[in-house]
């Protein structure tokens, strides 16, 4: 792994592309799909993978062999050197939507504003449904001639300053659930707060999931009619999580509302419409639609249903759809008064019909030219899915991280704190928080009381956080979703122990300093081909000893390293030994490796991994 990038090798490696040669009139390319194997690459080029090794070592990599996987950049750099050109299909599936949309960069005369995108948060019973409720019956349906409202994951309504459109799912899974696929739908939030009831757990994830994603916030204090309503119970609270109403200097919109009288709901959407302006939102009907699944599903009568946001474009009947790794021509679209509309442009949620399969929520929408291409992408997209249970977006990894430490000098470690009582939340973040070094800086994404829930773990999907449980459990499908996101989940009940391991993982983001000792030399005299054991190497140990165990192995050639791994065999006249001394003569067999000459050299080393220190 290390090693396997130009990139994160850092030190003036990353040279730029030579001249185009002459050969370019007859371009080379190899295709490759993110990674590919020294060896592979160099069989594409026919090329002695060797001979291409030797390149790469000469260019300054070190730690690698014919077997190293490389990536793109590094296979680019590396494939350029021989007059190849080396092109990722994987990164390039934005080009090639891009180019299947037969997109002109949108100038700006064509923007236009659009509507704000809504989602409604709060804590469970504080009033979500009923306000969403509240809002369809009075805006939309009851204008309607038909009067027959459907569920279609989405709906826009009218306000004296222009359209809002809501997502109809209610809650935190939808909106963290979309962002952990990587599609941030939702421009606005409002917050659900009850007045009798104040801030809840929920109202905080709420908060912390908006945050997480840079979503503004207004607030509905909800349940106004209600005798022991008490609206400035919540603005307090909320203020000490920094959310200070607008009346009291701060920038956060407060509305007080009731969804059972309608009281303060206009004020409301007044707010929303306010807090778009700010936001300025624009998009650019003319173009092929862009968007977002919101839900889809088969029905047995219309075939797979797509219900989708239009985010920027037009999508229209009749149009080529690419969702997800599905697609096809759009044979009919519903708004969500159940009629048939002929086109939807930004802001605009409609339901789809005539795909070749059901694609996923979150998944992209594009207008595409090519029914051809569209198919093609999606048959792309889907082999991809099929290959790697791993969600297309990335994760938390080293390679990410040692990038990220190169980009801003620091390091970040996302935590989620969950505890049984509201105390340890406390202590425990702020035990974590105080381990932020220079290096490295621990920010807690979101802490709250309660069991650790599939909504933590889409959030730590989403900002590739590691979950930290005191005296709670996963609950529900929980571990199954964190095996499958592949997000870390630790539990803990003594805190020296959660801060003892978060310090160590912190420690462990910085790379460990790799100590190598010398433990001996051979060199090669003779070259013996066995059946079955494959390439001995009759050696000569010239200098220390020469270990059956050590922990790495190079054969140097010409001062050059052709290979490094471990040493397979030692004997000593027919007899296996477990170390050598100089002087004496010996057999040696590498791992997996048999290009041995006469004349090589092989050094054995023992390898000591001195943790960073922070
Ligand atoms: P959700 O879990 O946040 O979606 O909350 P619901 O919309 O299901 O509401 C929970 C309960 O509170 C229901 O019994 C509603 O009737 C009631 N409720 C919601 N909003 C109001 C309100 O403004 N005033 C009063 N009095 N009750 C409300």
């Amino acid at each position: 792994m290390r090693g396997g990038r130009l990139g994160a090798q850092g030190g003036g490696l990353r040279r730029p592309l030579p001249p185009p040669t002459t050969m370019a009139a007859h371009k080379k390319i190899i295709k490759i799909d993110e990674k590919i194997t020294l060896n592979t690459l160099a069989g594409k080029m026919s090329l002695k993978a060797t001979d291409v090794l030797m390149k790469l070592l000469g260019m300054g990599m070190t730690g690698v062999n014919i077997n190293t996987t490389l990536d793109a950049d590094t296979a680019k750099i590396l494939a350029s050197e021989f007059g190849w050109e080396v092109s990722d299909v994987a990164v390039s599936e934005e080009d090639a939507i891009k180019e299947a949309r037969g997109e002109e960069t949108a100038i700006d005369a064509d923007l236009e504003l659009r509507p704000p995108v809504v989602t409604v948060m709060g804590h469970v019973d504080h009033g979500k449904t009923s306000l969403l409720d509240f809002i369809r019956k009075t805006t939309v349906a009851s204008g309607e001639a038909c009067g027959i409202t459907q569920h279609i994951g989405a709906y826009r309504v009218k306000t004296s300053r222009g359209e809002v459109a809501f997502l109809d799912t209610p809650g935190h899974e939808a909106f963290t659930q979309m962002r952990a696929r990587g599609a941030q739908v939702t421009d606005i939030v409002i917050l659900v707060v009850a007045a009798d009831d104040g801030v809840m757990p929920q109202t905080r994830e709420a908060v912390n999931h908006a945050r997480a994603a840079h979503v503004p916030l207004v607030v509905a204090v909800n349940k106004c009619d209600k005798p022991e309503a008490d609206p400035s119970r919540p603005r307090r609270e909320l203020m000490a999580m920094e959310l200070v109403p607008e009346e009291l200097g701060g920038d956060t919109m407060f509305v007080d509302v009731s969804a059972k009288t309608g009281q303060g709901i206009d004020e409301l959407l007044e707010a929303i419409s306010l807090q778009a302006e700010v936001l300025e939102l624009r998009a650019s009907p003319k173009k092929p639609g862009h968007g977002t699944v919101i839900e889809a599903m088969l029905d047995r009568g219309k075939g797979p249903v797509a219900r989708i946001l239009v985010r920027d474009g037009t999508v229209a009947v009749g149009d080529i759809l690419l969702a997800g790794s599905a697609w096809g021509k759009i044979r009919a679209m519903t708004d969500e008064n159940g009629r048939s509309v002929a086109k939807a442009g930004p802001s605009t949620p409609v339901e789809v019909l005539g795909l070749s399969d059901v694609p996923n929520a979150g998944d992209p929408i594009d207008v595409v030219k090519d029914p051809k291409k569209a198919q093609e992408l999606a048959e792309s997209r889907g082999a991809r899915q099929k290959r790697s249970i791993m969600p297309a977006t990335a994760k938390v990894s080293l390679e990410d991280l040692a990038k990220r430490v190169a980009e801003s000098g620091q390091l970040e470690l996302r935590l989620i704190v969950k505890a049984d009582v509201q105390g340890s939340v406390e202590a425990v973040s702020d035990a974590l928080q105080k381990l932020s070094t220079d290096k490295v800086r621990v920010s807690i994404v979101h802490s709250a009381v309660g069991a650790i829930t599939e909504g933590d773990v889409n959030l730590a999907a989403a900002s590739k956080a590691i979950i930290i449980g005191f005296n709670v459990r996963p609950a529900g499908k929980a571990s199954s979703l964190a095996e499958t996101e592949q997000v870390e989940i630790r539990s803990y009940n003594i805190i020296y122990n959660a801060v003892d391991e978060v310090k160590k993982a912190m420690a462990g983001l910085l790379a460990p300093t790799i100590v190598e000792k010398f433990l001996g030399r051979a060199e090669v005299r003779q070259v013996f081909n066995i059946t079955k054991i494959g390439t001995v190497a009759g050696c000569l140990v010239v200098d220390g000893t020469i270990k059956r165990a050590a922990s790495k192995v190079r054969l140097v050639r010409d001062s050059v390293q052709v290979w490094e791994g471990k040493i397979s065999g030692l004997r000593h006249i027919k007899e296996d030994k477990r170390e050598i001394e100089k002087g004496f003569e010996c057999g040696i067999s590498l791992e997996g490796y048999n290009d041995i000459k006469p004349g090589d050299a092989i050094e054995c080393y023992d390898v000591e991994e001195r943790a960073a220190t922070l």
